[in-house]
């Protein structure tokens, strides 16, 4: 039935409750502990029926209980400090405002592009890792109190919820978002009316409309194409994450990245950086390059300096095929307007995702382009940027990959996010309330030395203990819901076991990722679960309490990737083969919920990736700020962590070529671990029945990887080595009506046409091939600089140690000193150099462009120029 009129009917509540609304509205909530509690407390099962919704609790909850409520002193107290506490929040965010130059604080505002945004359980517009970080990068953006403002698309029915047939084989079921009964804005222009942007499409415009969710002091506006007069296609285009085929992908990304742009417009909205969080959101580039034009008056090249100088792109992926590609017709059918607005021919604007620009058969590639137009280029740990600088080293040819101008920002995750409410007032009560957003090195972290271990060790076994409750609970309830038998429902109630060592595994169910590792010697695996150890039950000796180990599971397989669901459905048959029910538990449905459980309640966090596949992982990080020990792989993140003193890694980062050969040495490491290491320390309880060796492990991780892998530092790095500098670029390129901007577009333009004329003509060494450490040697070289002047190059002496294959490693290059013209006109440039150690030693000369307005010398598509053997 069509309705005649639509009504948006919002709560309605009695004036002493009012402060609720606002509450319910800003995601603050979400890490605040006071707040949270509060919203328990008004309706326990309402709070968890509506998947922790406060907006939709609000809207549903009884007149009756309100009234109640209303009437309650400590209710109202409660409010009261609530309120007081967001007021404070909104008010009291002060790192920008220290660290950044005074000036620019009321222009600056970054624009960060994603495709997800885990934020909240009742917000599902995520599927995994890349979401939650870029819920949490807001989120402590917000506590950093940086002008950041989040660009993404509001899914109807966002990412699918995960349960499983009798068989364990996994099948999605998509839940429709009820925009209306969320915490959610939609915002109006000047007339009251729905703020609305259009989008070209072939053949037609797309229109959207705007919903804000206001998390902190950072709005996060995302895009809904689910409107009239939309057809029907197009109303699905903001459907569901990653769904659909190529073409609705491609519908997808030019909402986020074109309509992105436009929204910000819409919004009034100036950014002086715009932040491509993977390179979904790489069309916004042309967007902004087709408003330059055509708004401004720059030409293709000018703009793109613009373009270039406040752009910054994160690359997530370790592994060619993760990357995001277009055949070239689909881009020319979609976006060949775009071609003709910039003034580019086919090949020229197919370029601009090429890596090779001259291979006309390739594919356009999402994160070629980002690269291309981005100034400041990051991989996400600190093993995943070297990986990414050999990735994409193609596009700096000449370049060794050491110094391919793509760098690392480790990730982090949001403290008061995924730490356990109980942790988090132990660590407020021990270390203070700035535990959460304090750098390393801060003599605040001495303190968890002083946090007594009985207290610790209990706040642990609590957070195992509502693990096990919740499991229980929510296996029942599963269960429930799909007609489960009432044995089945008792036999929920039984799984796990609250005193026993427990890891925790949970992740998506792609391949690399071995989620059946552990599994691989079923004889091993189950001596280790049950402890059936010949050695401690030999002579008859059964130890009076038996050592056992239980695993909890979770984890979605992308609909598509049958190995990945095959990779469950092996988890639920070995389960119910080896009849260990109640020691290996698989949570169906895995989200934020499940792992803010997961990550405070399992004592071992286990990772077992292909190295190097694990880009950075961040689940690991939320279990160690929890004080959970992690047994991972060296890769990603833990690469980079005190592995040894904060949990154990598993092998020393080997790499290998036959992966059956691999999983066999892995899966016989983590046993030996298990046996040796792990099941030991955790049973190693001293009178009190605490293990003692176990907690000062706990206390590394938290003292150490607290403040690293933290998004407060993250987030920080961002702003540091990212967003200011960004900032700063785009306002030294605007300046003058862009007049460097232009500069430099006709700069390069020259510098283009002569390049590769230039020669190394001659080079004069003054030493023999036999020389000594710490030797003085003069070099003096004669170059063509083919009518570039000095000052638009730098020349380089590149020296160090040689490999087998007689390539300099690691060289480290040197200006050379411009000392004039010689009698043939050529340009002559010296340098002195020495070797500080001993062996085969080589040395090279090279040439770079060189502009002060120049982002790096390293420029796409200009080669640097070797002196030739
Ligand atoms: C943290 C988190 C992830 C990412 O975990 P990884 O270790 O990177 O795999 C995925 N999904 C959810 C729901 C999370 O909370």
């Amino acid at each position: 039935m069509q309705p005649i009129r639509t009504f948006n009917v919002s709560p309605s509540l009695p004036e002493k409750l009012e402060p609720l609304r606002k509450l319910a509205y800003n995601l603050h909530w979400d890490w605040n502990v006071e707040t949270k509690d509060l919203f328990r407390r008004l309706d326990r099962d309402l709070w968890e029926s509506s998947r922790h919704n406060p907006v939709l609790m609000l809207g549903t909850i009884s007149q009756a209980r309100l009234q109640e409520v209303s009437e309650d002193e400590g209710f109202l107290a409660q409010v009261e400090r609530a309120a007081l506490q967001l007021e404070d929040y909104l008010r009291e965010r002060t790192w920008y405002a220290k660290h950044r130059d005074p000036d620019k604080q009321s222009q600056d505002c970054y624009a960060y592009f994603s495709a997800e945004f885990g934020l909240t359980d009742c917000l599902p517009i995520y599927s995994g890792g890349l979401g939650v970080l870029a819920g949490d990068h807001l989120k402590s953006a917000s506590d950093r109190g940086l002008p950041l403002v989040g660009v993404g698309l509001l899914y109807q029915e966002g990412y699918f919820s995960q349960y499983l047939n009798a068989d364990g084989w996994q099948q999605e079921r998509y839940p429709i978002n009820d925009f209306y009964n969320m915490p959610l804005h939609l915002e109006r222009d000047a007339n009251g009316n729905e703020l609305r942007i259009a989008v070209d499409y072939p053949g037609r415009q797309v229109y959207a409309r705007v919903w804000r969710v206001q998390v902190g002091t950072v709005p996060l506006y995302m895009l809904d194409t689910n409107i009239e007069p939309n057809n029907p296609y197009d109303h699905d285009i903001t459907d569901e994450l990653y769904g659909g085929d190529l073409d609705m992908r491609m519908h997808q990304e030019i909402m986020l990245g074109i309509g992105g742009v436009k929204m910000l417009e819409a919004l009034g909205l100036k950014p002086t950086v715009y932040h491509m969080n993977e390179g979904h959101s790489a069309f916004l580039t042309l967007e902004r390059i087709r408003h330059l034009m055509e708004n401004d008056g720059l030409s293709f090249h000018e703009a793109k300096e613009v373009v270039n100088a406040s752009s910054i792109f994160t690359t997530h992926t370790p592994v060619p095929a993760g990357f995001d590609m277009f055949p070239a017709d689909k881009i020319m059918y979609y976006l060949g307007h775009y071609a003709e607005k910039l003034h580019l021919s086919r090949e020229e604007f197919l370029a601009l995702g090429r890596e090779n620009t001259g291979d006309l058969e390739s594919p356009f590639s999402m994160a070629t382009l980002a690269i291309k137009m981005a100034s400041f280029v990051n991989g996400v740990s600190k093993l995943h940027g070297d990986v990414s600088q050999r990735l994409f080293k193609n596009l700096w040819p000449a370049l060794p990959a050491g110094e391919v101008p793509i760098t690392a920002i480790t990730n982090g995750v949001h403290a008061r996010s995924c730490v356990a409410k109980f942790t988090q007032e132990l660590y407020d009560r021990y270390l203070g309330p700035k535990w959460s957003t304090t750098p390393a090195h801060n003599p605040l972290w001495d303190r968890v030395s002083s946090i007594p271990d009985d207290e610790l060790w209990r706040a642990q076994e609590r957070c195992r203990s509502e693990l096990v409750v919740f499991v229980r609970d929510r296996l029942e309830k599963y269960l429930r819901d799909r007609g489960g038998s009432l044995s089945e429902l008792s036999q929920a109630q039984e799984v796990l076991d609250p005193s026993v060592l427990t890891i925790g595994f949970a992740r998506r169910f792609a391949t690399y990722k071995r989620a059946t590792l552990f599994m691989r010697d079923l004889d091993r695996i189950k001596r280790i679960l049950f402890d059936l150890h010949s050695d401690r039950l030999k002579g008859g000796m059964l130890s009076p309490k038996k050592r056992m180990v239980q695993f909890v599971i979770a984890g979605k397989a992308h609909p598509k990737d049958i190995p990945g669901k095959e990779m469950i459905r092996h988890i639920v048959h070995f389960i119910r083969e080896q009849k260990c029910e109640k020691n290996i538990v698989f949570i169906p449905d895995y989200d934020i919920n499940v792992a803010r459980m997961m990550v405070s309640g399992c004592d071992v966090w286990l990772n077992t990736p292909r190295r190097p596949r694990e880009a950075s992982g961040t689940s690991g990080m939320k279990a160690a700020m929890n004080g959970v020990l992690n047994l991972s792989i060296l890769d990603g993140w833990w690469n980079e962590a005190d592995y040894v003193r904060t949990g154990w890694p598993i092998g020393q980062g080997e790499m290998y070529d036959d992966p059956d050969y691999q999983d066999e040495v892995e899966a016989n490491a983590l046993y030996d671990l298990l046996e040796k290491e792990v099941v030991p320390l955790f049973y190693d309880r001293d009178e009190e029945g605490i293990p003692r060796r176990w907690v000062a492990k706990m206390k590394q991780a938290i003292r150490l990887n607290c403040p690293q892998f933290n998004t407060a530092r993250m987030v920080s790095d961002y702003a540091t080595y990212g967003y200011f500098p960004a900032s700063d670029r785009y306002y030294q390129t605007i300046e003058n009506h862009y007049q460097p901007a232009k500069e430099l577009a006709h700069w390069k333009q020259h510098l283009f046409d002569r390049w590769y004329d230039i020669k190394i003509e001659t080079v004069d060494i003054s030493a023999p091939a036999d020389i000594q450490v710490n030797e003085d040697i003069a070099v003096k070289a004669q170059i063509h600089l083919a009518g570039l002047k000095p000052e638009d190059v730098e020349v380089q002496v590149y020296k160090g140690p040689m490999d087998a294959d007689g390539n300099i490693v690691d060289g480290v290059p040197m200006t050379m000193e411009y000392q004039g013209s010689g009698a043939n006109g050529r340009s002559i440039y010296t340098a002195n150099i020495a070797y500080s150690s001993s062996g085969l030693q080589g040395l090279s000369l090279r040439i770079l462009p060189q502009h002060p307005y120049l982002s790096s010398p390293f420029q796409p598509g200009l080669q640097v120029i070797w002196a030739n053997s």
